[in-house]
């Protein structure tokens, strides 16, 4: 566990203070990943009263240097004007890192929820460009339509566990009740042409830039601000 530090945890129960090994970088297939895909990073269970919390970072980092790839968690701010200088932080800390190291700038991403975070990095280990998954979701929204998936209520999940060869799995996540509504899929054929269309096509590549000109990657980010419930990042159940 070279990743994590040993730090003073507090129960959120009970009060109750403990030594506990805190982890914020995560690097591919270390224990602290296998913590994280199993629902068990930072988790600690109190000695006094029994229950079990998670800490929360500020920044939980994944850093794949092989492929040249860096994932930031952000906690959430409370103010959302934050949210600007938080992305300006991120893809200054990915230009400075890259010139320091004399290393070309890796691709970077900013997420605010762990649920996002464990996407990305499935999405990325899988070969997947996000952009083009989260370009597929305002599709998969526009052409669903209907009552049953509306970008302001629902949010799509690439589904890792369940996505094969064939499939592109989403869960459609409510955002209000925070539960899974339904499931959707499009077929990978559809990707990798999508794929092939925009490697191919100089005009199509800008677009995507323009679409998605930072770190922070996400379908929200293709509707008009202000526009019913789609913010840059996930609205929660009191929006
Ligand atoms: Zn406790």
């Amino acid at each position: 566990m070279n990743n994590s530090v040993r730090e003073k945890i507090t129960c959120p129960s009970c009060g109750q203070t403990a030594i506990g090994l805190i982890c914020r970088v995560i690097t591919p297939d270390s224990p602290e990943f296998k913590l994280l895909f199993s629902g068990k990073l930072n988790v600690f269970s109190c000695a006094s009263c029994g229950k079990s919390y998670q800490v929360a970072v500020e920044q939980l980092i994944y850093r794949d240097s092989e492929h040249s790839f860096l994932l930031v968690q952000h906690q959430p701010p409370a103010d959302t004007s934050e949210y600007g200088i938080i992305i300006q932080e991120v893809d200054a800390m990915a230009t400075e890192a890259a010139m320091l190291l004399k290393m070309p700038r890796p691709t970077v991403r900013l997420v605010f929820a762990r649920e996002d975070f464990l996407e990305k990095i499935a999405l990325q280990r899988r070969g997947f460009d996000d952009r083009l998954v989260e370009y597929a979701k305002f599709q998969l929204f526009q052409n669903t339509g209907g009552a049953a998936l509306l970008p302001e209520r629902h949010r799509l999940l690439y589904d890792f566990s369940r996505s094969d060869e064939e499939k592109l799995q989403f869960a459609v996540f409510d955002r209000q009740t925070h539960q899974v509504s339904a499931a959707l899929h499009l077929p990978q054929e559809d990707y990798h042409r999508m794929a092939l269309e925009f490697s191919v096509n100089e005009p199509l590549q800008k677009e995507l830039e323009r679409l998605f000109p930072d770190c922070l990657v996400s379908v929200d980010r293709l509707y008009p601000e202000g526009q019913s419930a789609v913010s840059p990042v996930e609205r929660t159940a009191d929006d």
